[in-house]
């Protein structure tokens, strides 16, 4: 079975709904409208507000209904470097954010939030496979499905989510349990 490293960039430091300051009172809408701007400007183009197709289509794409929320604007990533220069926008700004990876968590605010910013990370799923060393590397927004798709075509595969789109990511850092679970008995 391949072994997989996430490409999650700085993410993994990171746990669910990051609160960068604790005092609620300070995240004025203006505060985060004014976060969205300059998130805008870091990231030319991948950054989307309410009523756009791009933000409606994160908004949907949430397994669970509750967790269709609405964050003031989801930044959409496509490289490592873009996580990186959206978490330093926030950080600066000490800004209340979320990070979403396959949208399958059942709890309300892991991977959304109201009042805040999502990093919505759908966009990374390049998967890299060896096929020498039977290790993939895979991007942060893949879902099992993509890299069961991926490894279908070599004749291999690996230990994912027994629903096909459950996030690589969410999946690797708090679940677990796969199809073949049962008969190892865990
Ligand atoms: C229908 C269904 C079937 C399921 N089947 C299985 C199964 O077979 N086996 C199993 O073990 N589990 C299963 N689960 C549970 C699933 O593994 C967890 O809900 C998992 O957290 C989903 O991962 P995700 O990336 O899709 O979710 P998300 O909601 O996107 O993320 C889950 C959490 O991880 C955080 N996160 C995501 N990406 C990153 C990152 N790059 N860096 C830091 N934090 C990150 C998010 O902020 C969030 O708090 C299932 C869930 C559902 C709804």
């Amino acid at each position: 079975m391949p072994r997989l490293s996430i490409l999650s960039c700085l993410l993994l430091a990171i746990s669910s709904t990051c609160f960068a300051q604790d005092d609620d009172s300070t995240f004025s809408v203006e505060s985060v409208t004014s976060t969205c701007r300059q998130l805008s400007t870091a990231l030319p183009g991948k950054v989307f507000s309410p009523g756009s197709t791009p933000y409606s289509s994160s908004v949907a794409s949430y397994f669970y209904i509750q967790n269709r929320l609405s964050p003031s604007c989801f930044v959409k990533p496509t490289t490592s470097q873009d996580v990186s220069l959206a978490i330093n926008v926030l950080g600066k700004t000490k800004s209340k954010f979320a990070v979403k990876g396959g949208g399958h968590a059942t709890n309300r605010y892991w991977s959304n939030i109201d009042n805040g910013i999502t990093i919505d990370l759908a966009a990374m799923k390049k998967i890299t496979v060896n096929e020498q060393k039977l290790t993939a590397a895979v991007g942060p927004g893949a879902l099992s499905e993509d890299v069961y798709k991926e490894l279908d075509a070599r004749g291999m595969s690996f230990l994912g989510g027994r629903v096909a789109d459950v996030g690589v990511a969410g999946f690797t850092t708090g679940g677990m349990f796969c199809i073949v679970s049962q008969l190892a008995r865990f």
